[in-house]
């Protein structure tokens, strides 16, 4: 069985390994900052996208996605690829009027700790605005200043909810600022067991220095809620109540035509099925019985070959973990890089996104909304 923990361990071992080998010709390089700060925190009532193999057959309902998109109304970056230019201009969301906060002495990162994030605060979501705040107790005194930190827990939201537009994000309903410390984790996403429509936005605030990392994350959190939200599958609560239990994974398959992620059935045309059938399908059974793996040394230097034997398909290192963050990633780069050329199997996963005129508009709009906001507008 493998777990959340041991894919997270594996990710930065294969970031580790990969320093300077993770460029993809016609894109942008990500930064190992970047890389090894994406996700993936599992908090006690929610779920976050780990994955699980696999799929037979039987009838689900039909699915059309449905364009909801507004055209853009302001053209500041014309074809949307000066995202880099725009966020070169960006400060801190930490450096506000007031003085930068240092790192909490309690949390520095040691050799083995956990990448468990505590919890500072939990806001509700109304609309577009943060609301409601509940405190954590009992903090420890030097992470009080960054529970206390409003202004840059409300930059942080402003930011996503500016760049996001609000009807992407309806079904994200819980905001949470926390910390595992300087690096591991900068942001997840993840679903709630009690409300199948609440997806939780977490975010490490000690980590929201870099705006760049930060965008990134925040894109490729988003990018799974594009990729998993209600009207691209349908919540399955045996998994999202048995996380990484291969039992319940095979029984929930049996009646999953499509792949079956780790919080539900995927719908026949959605995103992340039409990416799976595209890409995965010659990969996924070598695939999967590396993700069973249950001892994590095995399971990491078995996925770690894994990657490596088919490197050309992926855009990152952490892609290789699940279809889930393969689309996750391949999301971020489709907003973040020029069009690729090439035909390399990579570069098609970012292409992909380019035959869904909706989201090449979604994608002009985000870009455009973070150079307005770089700009202060
Ligand atoms: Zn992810």
């Amino acid at each position: 069985m493998t777990t959340a923990l041991s894919k997270t361990k594996l990710f930065i071992i294969l970031a580790g390994l990969s320093v300077g080998m993770i460029v993809l010709a016609g894109c942008l390089p990500v930064p190992e900052t970047i890389i090894t700060q994406v996700e993936s925190q599992v908090a006690t009532t929610f779920s976050t996208s780990t994955f699980t193999p696999t799929s037979t057959l039987t009838s689900t309902p039909t699915f059309t996605l449905t364009p909801t998109l507004e055209p853009s109304t302001e053209n500041v970056c014309p074809g949307g690829d000066c995202a880099y230019t725009c966020l070169s201009k960006l400060k801190s969301f930490l450096n506000g009027p007031g003085q930068p906060l240092s790192l909490p002495n309690s949390i520095t990162p040691q050799p083995g700790r956990s990448l468990k994030m505590t919890t500072l605060v939990t806001y509700q979501i109304e609309g577009d605005q943060i609301s409601s705040p509940v405190l954590a107790p009992n903090l420890s005194s030097d992470l009080l200043p960054y529970q206390a930190d409003s202004p840059a827990q409300q930059r942080i939201w402003a930011y996503f909810a500016k760049i996001i537009p609000s009807g992407q994000h309806r079904e994200i309903k819980t905001f949470v600022i926390g910390t595992d410390g300087r690096g591991g984790v900068l942001a997840s996403i993840s679903l709630s067991t009690a409300d199948l429509s609440n997806w939780q936005l977490n975010v490490d605030i000690v980590d929201a220095v870099d705006p760049t990392d930060m965008t990134y994350t925040l894109l490729h959190e988003f990018g799974h809620l594009l990729t998993l939200d209600s009207s691209q599958e349908t919540p399955d609560l045996q998994l999202l109540n048995h996380p990484n239990d291969q039992q319940v994974y095979a029984t929930e398959s049996s009646t999953c035509p499509q792949l079956l992620t780790s919080e539900g059935c995927s719908k026949p045309d959605s995103y992340i099925n039409n990416f799976y059938q595209k890409f995965w399908a010659n990969i996924f059974d070598a695939w999967t019985k590396i993700n069973a793996e249950t001892d994590s040394a095995a399971y990491d230097r078995q996925l770690g070959q894994f990657y490596y034997a088919h490197q050309d398909q992926f855009v990152t290192p952490y892609s290789v973990t699940s279809p889930e963050e393969d689309i996750a990633e391949a999301w971020a780069h489709f907003i973040f890089d020029v069009k690729p050329t090439g035909n390399s199997i990579a570069r098609q996963k970012i292409l992909f996104f380019y035959d869904y005129p909706n989201l090449v508009n979604l994608r002009s709009q985000i870009v455009n909304s973070i150079c307005l906001y770089s700009q202060g507008k």
